[in-house]
């Protein structure tokens, strides 16, 4: 059996399909020979993607939904309409995800998709090798999304960000189909900072999801009661059905994963690609990916890629997320004090990676200083080694 390539991607889960999808699409691997390797081929809906863009995704074709109304709650119950200017709120169903990829992908020869297991990654003196429960394949280059938690560093910090979601559907639900609720901290805090996302997707159904940055998980029957109180309670839906249901685990951490070893360049959450305060990933994987491409475009080689998120934003993320793990600013006083005293597309725009000095300091202004000095003079001291 063949196993000499040119690409090797590792995954084929978000950032592997995106990579090949936008890698073919742009011509730049038409005459590369590659491989994808993954231990399942993906086609259901196991994930749900949400971001916010002010300009036009890649994957637009696939968008489910956008909403341009975003709203926050903080736990006394007052509400607030974001102003957002032209962010739009975007959500892509894996499974279309999935589907629109592998479409596109399957029908280039020079692209091979095989079912295995990878049990390691490594350089050698002329490219990398992938060792696989079956095989041993080469490449000059492999990309790597497969995630292992790594081994932390002194001073790094690791919360999870835990979530279910269920999809609901009734005759009663009342939402406005073209608003979301981008953070809703009505419900209790006892296990950190716990929010609700509300998507409605159409005029019976919404995605609503219970989420929690914290250490540890919680006992499972906590979610589903959580998520009910708050459906029955909050949202005044006393009849719903649920049609649909996720439960996901995101690291949030300032651990300084690596782009690129050697051959070896990483993308999606391995690549530091999940932003440490927030969780988000998808925009900044496709951030990640464009800039490859360019890398190509103009190196022919995807080494020494730019990195979008820069280290004034990398130190204001470490920072938040020490804050938040710190526990003395609550999380939802923070994002409260954030969302109802700066600008909220400045907020979208700083957790973006992309602001501008004077929006990053109409946001700090916004904020108690007293928690933020020792925790920015860590993560700047961090930064640096
Ligand atoms: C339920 C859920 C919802 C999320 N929602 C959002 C969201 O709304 N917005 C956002 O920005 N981010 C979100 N995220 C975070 C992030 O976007 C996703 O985790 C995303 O899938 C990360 O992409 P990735 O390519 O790094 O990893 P994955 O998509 O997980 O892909 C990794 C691939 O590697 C394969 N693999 C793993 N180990 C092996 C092995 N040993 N051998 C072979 N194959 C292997 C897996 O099968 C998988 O296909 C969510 C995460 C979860 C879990």
């Amino acid at each position: 059996m063949k196993n000499e390539y040119d690409i090797i991607v590792c995954g084929g889960g978000m950032s592997g399909l995106s990579l090949i999808y936008r890698a073919l699409k742009a011509n730049i691997w038409s005459n590369k020979s590659i491989i994808l390797i993954d231990k399942e081929i993906k086609t259901a809906n196991d994930k749900t993607w949400c971001f916010w863009e002010n300009t036009i995704s890649p994957f637009e074709d696939v968008i489910f939904k956008k909403w341009k109304e975003m709203c926050f709650f903080d736990i006394e119950d007052n509400g607030y309409l974001l102003n957002t200017k032209d962010y739009s709120y975007n959500m892509i169903r894996s499974s279309d995800f999935y589907n629109y990829t592998f479409d596109y992908i399957k029908s280039h020869s020079n692209l091979k998709i095989v079912r295995e297991e990878i049990k390691s990654i490594s350089n050698t003196a002329s490219g990398c090798e992938v060792l696989t429960d079956s095989c041993n394949y080469h490449a000059e280059f492999v990309f790597n999304s497969v995630y292992q938690k790594p081994k932390l560093k002194e001073n790094n910090t690791y919360l999870q960000q835990h979530f279910k979601g269920v999809i609901i559907e009734s005759d009663n639900l009342n939402l406005d189909p073209n608003k979301i609720h981008l953070m809703d901290f009505r419900t209790s805090q006892e296990y950190g900072a716990t929010f609700f996302y509300v998507l409605p997707t159409s005029d019976n159904t919404a995605l609503v999801e219970y989420t929690l940055f914290s250490e540890k998980l919680l006992d499972p029957h906590i979610y589903h009661q959580r998520l009910k109180e708050y459906i029955v309670n909050i949202l005044g839906i006393a009849e719903y059905k649920i049609i649909e249901s996720e439960f996901g685990v995101i690291p949030m951490t300032d651990y300084p994963f690596e782009r690129t070893t050697g051959s070896i360049i990483n993308i999606g959450t391995i690549g530091g690609d999940t932003r440490g305060s927030t969780g988000y990933t998808f925009s900044n994987t496709q951030k990640t990916i464009s800039n490859i491409i360019q890398n190509y475009k103009s190196k022919e080689t995807p080494l020494g890629i730019e990195e979008h998120i820069s280290r004034k934003h990398r130190i204001y993320d470490s920072t938040m997320l020490k804050v938040l793990a710190g526990g003395k600013y609550k999380g939802h006083q923070l994002f409260t004090d954030m969302f109802t005293k700066s600008k909220a597309y400045d907020i979208l725009a700083f957790l973006d990676a992309e602001s501008t000095l004077l929006q990053d300091f109409g946001i700090i202004k916004s904020l108690i200083p007293q928690y933020f000095f020792k925790p920015f003079f860590q993560s700047l001291l961090q930064s640096k080694k």
